[in-house]
């Protein structure tokens, strides 16, 4: 991608967005739209938006958008406006007279802060999961689905992240079999009944993994179902677990947070510190691409608004 715009920090901005997903993206253009000094931190390629594959269901794109395609067209709607993406992590942030981020290339300061670090997935406590990460246990399906072209693989989960690495999966391996943890699974019945067609997808309901055994890479899983123990031979396991907020930072702030991590945010992306906005999976609720887009720009109105009544206390 060569219209991302990267460059020298300058001194005090605007708004600072940290996090590079569907809603620091549109936060970003929003603000930058506005004419606001706009800095969005954090890397395009590493957001669930570019690892999620095909997407069927994000309006405007009747045949699908490849996530990758659509967090780079985001990206360049952004810049496209004045916003400065830069691809660096936020590791602290501190409220004085105004905010400062510290990054791992230096200190930024903002007059305000959307926090949009988006979601990472969760790891489940199964034996084998952490030894053989790396070595045939993947958590992403279209970033590692490829190196086990032709073989066996099987997917752990229960939710619409299992099912589209399943059907991902389908086209490029020989068998998939699904170990639902449940005794259905929670997807959207668009990818259920595409599943129930696949012809090399089994799904196995009720499952208790037990553990993922090999000698130097994955070879079996072990699990259950009613009571009944069993072993699959498989090449590679793909753990999709469900996701955990990346709130961290939150922290720092005192923002609130519900007992799962997630930030408290009222329906203009307010949280209870002032001049700092939530928006996109960090706020919890349905946690799509298109949640994620209305919240930025909800995100992004409200921060516009807090810029343009500081400025004006400021004049009088
Ligand atoms: C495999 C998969 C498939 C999916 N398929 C679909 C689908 O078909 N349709 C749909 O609507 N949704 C889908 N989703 C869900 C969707 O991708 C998310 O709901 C959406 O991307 C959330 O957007 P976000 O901006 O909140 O966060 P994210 O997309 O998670 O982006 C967060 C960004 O913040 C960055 N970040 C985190 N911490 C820091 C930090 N400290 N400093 C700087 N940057 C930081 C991350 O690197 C990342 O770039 C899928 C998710 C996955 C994982």
């Amino acid at each position: 991608m060569n219209d991302i715009k990267v460059g020298d920090f300058v001194e005090t901005y605007d708004v600072i967005i940290i996090g590079t997903g569907p809603a620091g993206l549109t936060a970003g253009m929003y603000c930058a739209r506005a004419n606001l000094n706009t800095l969005i931190l954090g890397d395009v390629y590493d957001s669930q938006l570019a690892k999620a594959g095909l997407v069927e269901n994000y309006p405007g794109f009747p045949e699908g958008i490849q996530g990758i395609e659509l967090a780079e067209r985001m990206s360049q709607q952004a810049t496209k406006y004045g916003a400065l993406i830069k691809p660096t992590a936020a590791k602290r942030i501190k409220k004085d007279e105004v905010f400062s981020v510290t990054t791992v290339d230096g200190v930024v300061n903002g007059r305000s802060v959307i926090l949009c670090m988006g979601a990472r997935h969760r790891e489940p406590d199964i034996p084998g999961a952490k030894e053989f990460q790396g070595k045939g246990v993947s958590y992403c399906a279209i970033c590692d689905g490829a190196l086990f072209k032709g073989k066996d693989v099987v997917v752990i989960g229960y939710g619409n992240g299992a099912a589209k690495a399943a059907l991902y999966l389908s086209g490029i391996c020989n068998k998939v079999a699904v170990l639902c943890v449940y005794d259905s699974l929670k997807c959207e019945s668009v990818y259920l009944q595409r599943l129930e067609e696949a012809k090399n997808v089994d799904i196995l309901y009720n499952a208790s993994i037990e553990s993922i055994k090999g000698k130097t890479v994955v070879e079996e899983v072990q699990f259950s179902t009613n009571g009944k123990s069993k072993t699959l031979p498989v090449d590679a396991v793909f753990i999709e677990y469900g996701t955990m907020p990346n709130s961290v930072l939150a922290t720092d702030l005192g923002l609130e947070l519900t007992k799962n991590g997630f930030i408290v945010a009222n329906r203009r992306l307010e949280t209870n510190v002032a001049g700092v906005f939530a928006a996109g999976d960090i706020t919890g609720g349905r946690r799509q691409i298109a949640t994620a887009v209305g919240e930025g720009s909800s995100a992004g109105i409200s921060a516009i608004g807090y810029i343009k009544k500081s400025r004006t206390v400021n004049l009088k």
